[in-house]
């Protein structure tokens, strides 16, 4: 194998972004990933029974649609995605559920006396999503192209975040509704960060939907590989890189690795001071995960459910607050927060004819190695009776489990690092430019630099760019547009 000019550790959607930008430069890429199917977060696996296809960790891309790096790659003419009318659903005992639908209004005509105060508090940012995704999808340190729109949703984040959240609401649904968007940040309620990013995902809901791709997340990944290998990258699986000694000389190198990794990976060459600041960058509580594999669909007590791409269960916003402040202390909650995908119910091809595929997961301590199949199951048997008749089988992943799987996930911490204001702004360091080491050639690009955890190739895409910058002397992105792949 000849030298590269250009390496990627690891085949997340970030490695993936920044060696599709590099290979679509010109720049010669290699990318090395560890286990022996590319994709990191991005996974579709058949891990219960033949022919039921389940996504490994992420299921939902509302960002599909909003990254401004996808945009740019035109993910959605690349790869087919269905979008559910409705968007997520919110289950209350007794049969009642919160609807968020892809229309603002259906949302607010079903949400009783609540629906104006939704309207007011989403309207100004899912009209201006675009605003809402110039903001959030880099570093806290660049001068907002919308400040009107970014002050509108700082505000909002700044009320929903506190202990004045209640103040809004009269009833019960849409503080429930909004509560199970604001608790995918495994984070304790009301707070700031939480509520920030909850927000931008309910935003997007109401612009562009919440898609699922046709197929599994794993086409996400597969279109990046195959635009990096089209344009004369190579991706080499099965090969773990525990040191930078190990690599052939490059002019750059890109971890798709949390930040510990890099620390781990690039040891002492890096300043003592920069990894003194990257051991202080701390990591968050995990998840606990769950795939059915199921005889029939879902019986939700309410049955507009059936027709929700997500659903979030746990009760209302003081049941789920608790739930979060639980496992902030360290505790697995009884009556846990559980988030539910039913892929199978909006795209046939992820199980055999007239079964389903249900993706659940819940929030547990970092570490934590317990099985929470049955407190899952049983958190959906509350809204849909006769759930657990319908079980052909089950495979659960813990949360040291999930490290296994991926290093990034340090005790199970999906986002590569706790996801609170501090972090927002140092990821994992305090600088204008966090993609960036003090190392020549070196860069961070996975969610633990901005703007974090999800699958959008934004931190990949920026950190492409800074080397494109920095080491080769390109001013100018390329050109990620489908039409520019050569013919085979
Ligand atoms: C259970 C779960 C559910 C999720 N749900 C969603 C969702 O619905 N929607 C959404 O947008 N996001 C979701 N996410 C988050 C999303 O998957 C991640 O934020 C995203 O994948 C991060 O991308 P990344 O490229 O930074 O890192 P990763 O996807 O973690 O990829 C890193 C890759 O690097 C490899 N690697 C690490 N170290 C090395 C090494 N030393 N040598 C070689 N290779 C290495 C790993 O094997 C891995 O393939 C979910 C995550 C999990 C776990």
């Amino acid at each position: 194998m000849t030298s590269p000019d250009a390496i990627v550790i690891g085949s997340g959607p970030n490695g993936l972004a920044a060696a599709v930008t590099l290979a679509r430069a010109g720049v010669s890429v290699r990318v090395y990933e560890r286990e022996n199917t590319i994709g990191g977060g991005s996974r579709t696996s058949e891990v219960t029974l033949p022919g039921f296809r389940h996504d490994i960790c992420s299921a939902v891309h509302p960002m599909a649609y909003a990254s401004s790096f996808f945009q740019q790659f035109g993910l959605v003419d690349r790869l087919d995605f269905v979008t559910p009318e409705l968007a997520y659903g919110h289950p209350l005992d007794g049969g009642r559920a919160g609807l968020a639908w892809r229309s603002l209004e259906r949302t607010v005509e079903g949400l009783g006396t609540d629906g104006r105060a939704w309207h007011q508090l989403f309207a100004p940012l899912s009209e201006h999503a675009d605003a809402v995704a110039q903001f959030t999808a880099s570093s806290m340190f660049r001068v907002p192209k919308h400040p009107f729109t970014l002050a509108r949703f700082g505000l909002r984040a700044l009320e929903q975040g506190s202990p004045l959240w209640n103040a809004r609401w009269r009833e019960d649904l849409a503080p429930a509704l909004l509560t199970g968007v604001l608790a995918h940040t495994i984070r304790p309620l009301p707070g700031f960060a939480p509520t920030a990013a909850g927000l931008v995902l309910a935003s997007y809901a109401h612009a562009y939907g919440w898609p699922i791709p046709v197929g599994g997340s794993q086409g996400i990944v597969d279109v990046m590989a195959a635009d990096v290998v089209a344009h004369g990258g190579e991706i080499v699986t099965g090969s773990e890189v525990t040191s930078l000694r190990e690599l052939p000389p490059s002019r750059a190198v890109l971890f798709d690795t949390s930040a510990r990794g890099l620390e781990r990976i690039a040891g002492n060459r890096l300043p003592a001071g920069y990894r003194r600041r990257l051991a202080r960058f701390s990591y968050g509580n995990a998840v606990a995960k769950v795939d059915f594999a199921l005889s029939g669909p879902v019986p939700w007590t309410n049955p507009e459910l059936a027709h929700t791409g997500t659903l979030h269960l746990g009760g209302t916003r003081a049941e789920i607050a608790r739930a979060e402040r639980d496992v902030a202390r360290g505790r697995h909650p009884e009556n846990p927060y559980v988030l539910v995908s039913q892929p199978s119910s909006f795209d046939p091809t992820r199980a055999p004819e007239g079964k389903h595929t249900l993706w659940a997961y819940t929030h547990v301590p970092r570490g934590s190695r317990i099985d929470r199949t049955e407190a899952i199951t049983r958190q959906i048997e509350r809204f849909a009776p006769g759930f657990r008749d319908l079980i052909l089988a089950s495979a659960s992943k813990t949360a040291v489990d999930y490290e296994q799987y991926n290093p990034n996930y340090i005790g199970g911490d999906i986002s590569a690092g706790d996801v609170d204001l501090m972090q927002l702004l140092a990821r994992p360091v305090l600088a204008a430019q966090p993609w960036r080491t003090p190392l020549e050639g070196v860069y961070l690009c996975s969610s633990s630099t901005p703007p974090g955890p999800g699958v959008h190739g934004l931190p990949g895409w920026n950190a492409a760019l800074l080397a494109l910058h920095d080491v080769f002397g390109m001013t100018a992105p390329p050109s990620l547009a489908p039409d520019t792949v050569p013919e085979p």
